[in-house]
């Protein structure tokens, strides 16, 4: 599901709205339609993930996280 964020020209208002197709699209606020778009930032940028598994196991003594000392 794309993700595309929008300022509104009229009311100033940035938002993120989730598109479908050629859905028309007005501002949450003031429900104008003069909106500009800005790059998705669906994944991409933003927010940087860890890696799953590796340091949320919280372990040293082992690579796996399935030691005796793991949680
Ligand atoms: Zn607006």
């Amino acid at each position: 599901m794309p993700i595309y964020e929008y300022r509104c020209r009229e009311c100033g208002e940035d938002f993120e709205i989730l598109v479908y197709g050629s859905r028309e699209i007005c501002c949450p606020k003031c429900s104008s339609k003069d909106l500009k778009k800005k790059l998705s930032a669906f994944g991409m940028s933003g927010v940087e993930k860890p890696f799953a598994g590796s340091s949320s196991a919280g372990c040293t003594s082992c690579s796996k996280g399935s030691c005796s000392s793991c949680k």
